[in-house]
This record gives C-alpha cells, structure tokens and sequence, in this order.
C-alpha cells in the first residue's frame, strides 16, 4: 500500500511566502478611503508599516524572518494525509489527500498570520493590540501570537458569543489576552450602543468598531485582521508551499481539484495560491480550485462584484469585492461560522479571471459530511472545514459515477473542538437548513457606496 501520511523535514519548511501579486495576469483594483473615495494604502494609525508593505508589495518571495520561522517549526511543517478511510467508505476510485491545519497550538490556520503579525508589530515597537473575534478563533490564534512575543492583546468578543461560547475565551485569557464583551463601556462607540440598547447581543461590525476606535485613540496600540486582507493571505502560502512540495516530492501526484471553504478567504487562498500561479503560466490548465462557502451567506455565488466597506460600520477602506452588502448578518440558525459579508480581493479578482470557482453548500449536509469524515478519518473538523469536506465528497462521489481517479485535494483548516455544540445539534436533528436569504441581501446591498467611476 502507499503512504498514508507525508511530512517534510523540519529543515525543508519553505522560507519564504509567495506573493500572487507578482503573477497576476492583472492587477488588483486598489482599496479606496472610505471617506475620499481616493486610492488609498491601510489606514496608518492601524496598522504597521511593514505589513502595509507586503500588502500592495509586487516582490513574488517575502523572506519570512527568522524567528516566525522559528515558531512556525513548533507545529509546522503540517501533513499531508492520504484519506483511505474515507475512499474506501465513498467506494472511489478518486484519490483523496487533505493538508491538516489543526494540529497548531490554536487548533487552525490562523496561528500562521497571527505570529507573523505579532512580530511585525514587536519589531515597529507595537505594545498593545487590538482585534474582534466572533466565535473567538481569531481571538484565540492572535493571544496565542501576541503571549510568544510579549505584547498585550485586547479582544472585543461580540457579546453573544462570549456568553454562549465560553471556552475559546478562556483559551484566550489562559494565553494572557483580556478579553471582553462587546458593545463594552471601554470604547465611545461601545458607550453609545449601549445608551441606545443595554442590552444588545452586539455583532462583528460592534466588535470591529470598537477595536478599531481603541486602537486609533492609544499611540502604543495597533489594529490586526486575521482574514481578507492580502498580507493575511500572503502569510498563509506556507501552507500551500508546504503542500505543493510534499505532492512533488513525496506523493508524486498533481491535483486534478483542489477544494476549500471560504470565510474571509485566507485558508484556502494560502493553500490553492502556489497552485494557481500553474493555471496563470498555462503549465496546468485544467486544475479546477473550488471555493466552498455556506447557502445562507453566498458571497461569491450571489453577492455582485463591487465596491463596499470592508466592514459593517462603513470605516474600513472600501475593496472591489463581492459582497452581500456590509450590512449583511447571516440568519441566526446559521452555526458554521464563514460570515463575513465580503471576501478577499485576491480571491475576488481570480474568480473574474475564471482561474477559480465557487459553491454554496447548505448547513445541515455540511455537518453530515463532516461526521463521515470523522467516522472515517477519525478527525472531528470545524463547522467552517465541514464546507469543503461536502464538495469533496461530493466530487469523489461524482468520480465514482464517471469511473475516473482524479486527485482531490482538500484544505482541512482546523479542528472542531470547541465547536461541540453544533454537533450536538446535529446529531440531535436540531440543526435547520436556511435558504438563501434573498430579501436581507436586496436589503443590504442597497447601501452600497457611491464610488466614482475608476
Ligand atoms: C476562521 C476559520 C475559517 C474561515 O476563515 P478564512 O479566512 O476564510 O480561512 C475556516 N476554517 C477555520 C478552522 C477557521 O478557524
């Protein structure tokens, strides 16, 4: 029998990222000012001036510096798994490969921006930041990040989840972070809401707003976003490197498909960018990269592609994007996170290329793919990861029916932990599936911004 799993020697971990924005057949539309409406680089009171670097930056490598390297070998380089188990019980003749990211400290991706980000701000003399979190998986990656540099983190968890979902908090505090429920008193904007409405479930846009407002009104603190943005994405290619070597090296096999799901975008795009420079150079022309997001938050499958704010409170740099509108909220029966109105301006751009394409999955059969995963490959996957786990099997399913053996390849982002919740409702039969919400979108999508023409 083959190999079962692939690892790479701690010395052949790639040392520098890939940056897209070198190969892009053409270049991304620039952020605008929310208020100007003119090109505009990430507001500089927020961020650091190396991040805002590798941001617009044209170089094709970033060297990643020494001691992110250092960390990133504390869990990295991850493996690549062949999924017998799961072949077999699909009865496929496709073969099926998955790139683990949960076995970080943090339990996903995430850990492999925010390490990079806390140094950046460490070395620009940053003492403190700021960040929201939903769920609180961004919240728990930075806190761990921002513990291994000594910096001080501050979370602004959005109120709901912080009482219905205590345990990535404590993750967070365990790490050293404060983190508190927002609307909270600590900020003008908090204040305000909470004159208005005492008792206010908050939201991510709340939670954004007032990490945003701390960090803009305390010289020693700086702003961080763990998804969308291109130096996010950029921070993730290692994984994509990792991987892409492995399959030549070790495996010896090329992806017919590679699938992934899509919040923000910086899981997925992290693995399938090293791939998709093959597709732009016309070495691969027929790897299809399928973005998998949820039916009642479609934003590439239904949302136009525009100009709208990067968040909800209509602050951030307005992105040319597909979006649902910033005042987009998924439906409440919605559990598996991937909720952001928007997506990453690079995936965005490609899709228009048509080098890459995008599904919408409804809940309920996500959960069900992510329990045979579990039933087979033993690995209980976060709501977000049940996404891709679908399509995957789905696409297996389909070569089963054609008879043919293609390479699957699927971005497994994280574990699901201290997601148990959910299961439990589906396991119980309570999990509901939510059609796509068409009148919210319609609604939301009205108070796009007026741009100029560019
Ligand atoms: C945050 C998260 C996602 C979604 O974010 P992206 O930026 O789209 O990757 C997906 N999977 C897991 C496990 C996450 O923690």
């Amino acid at each position: 029998m083959d190999k079962t799993k692939f690892v790479l020697d701690e010395k052949d971990m790639p040392t520098a990222w890939y940056n897209i924005q070198a190969d892009l057949p053409e270049p991304l539309p620039p952020l605008l000012h929310p208020g100007t409406k003119e090109p505009t680089i990430l507001p500089p009171p927020l961020f650091v001036e190396a991040l805002n670097e590798q941001e617009f930056s044209k170089e094709r490598w970033i060297e990643i510096p020494e001691e992110v390297q250092a960390i990133y070998r504390t869990w990295r380089p991850t493996a690549l798994h062949r999924a017998y188990r799961l072949e077999k019980a699909l009865d496929t003749p496709a073969r099926i490969y998955f790139k683990y990211e949960g076995t970080s400290q943090a339990g996903s991706h995430k850990p492999n921006t925010a390490v990079a980000q806390a140094y950046y701000n460490k070395q620009a003399g940053v003492k403190r930041i700021t960040t929201e979190t939903g769920a609180g998986q961004w919240g728990s990656a930075l806190s761990f990040g921002c513990m291994l540099f000594g910096l001080e983190l501050k979370v602004y968890m959005v109120k709901v989840s912080y009482g219905q979902k205590p345990y990535r908090r404590i993750l967070m505090e365990t790490w050293g972070a404060t983190c508190i429920p927002s609307p909270s008193t600590d900020t003008q904007i908090g204040q305000k809401i909470l004159a208005e409405d005492p008792d206010s479930p908050g939201s991510l846009g709340i939670a954004i707003s007032e990490a945003v407002e701390d960090a803009g009104t305390h010289d020693d603190t700086r702003y961080s976003l763990g998804s969308v943005l291109n130096h996010v994405l950029l921070h993730q290619t290692i994984n994509g490197l990792e991987t892409k070597k492995l399959m030549a090296e070790q495996a010896d096999v090329y992806p017919d498909i590679i699938v992934g799901c899509v919040g923000g975008g910086s899981n997925f795009a992290g693995m399938f960018l090293p791939f998709v420079r093959d597709k732009i150079d016309g070495t691969k022309p027929d790897l299809r990269i399928i973005n998998v997001e949820p039916e009642s938050c479609p934003t590439l499958t239904k949302g136009p592609l525009t100009w709208d704010f990067g968040d909800v409170a209509g602050m951030a740099p307005i992105a040319f994007m597909n979006t649902l509108g910033h005042g987009f909220i998924p439906p409440p029966v919605h559990a598996g996170g991937l909720r952001y109105h928007g997506m990453a301006p690079i995936i965005c751009h490609l899709l228009k290329l048509g080098l890459v394409e995008a599904t919408a999955v409804p809940q309920v059969a996500t959960f069900e793919a992510g329990v045979t995963f579990a039933r087979t490959e033993g690995i209980l996957s976060a709501p977000e990861t049940n996404h891709a786990i679908r399509v995957t099997i789905d696409e297996a399913l389909k070569c089963k029916e054609k008879g043919e053996s293609k390479v699957i390849l699927l971005a497994h982002s994280g574990h699901g932990h201290f997601d148990l919740a959910a299961y439990d409702g589906y396991l119980a039969g309570r999990l509901e599936d939510y059609a796509y919400p068409e009148d919210k979108v319609k609604e939301a999508l009205a108070s796009l911004p007026e741009v100029p023409a560019k």
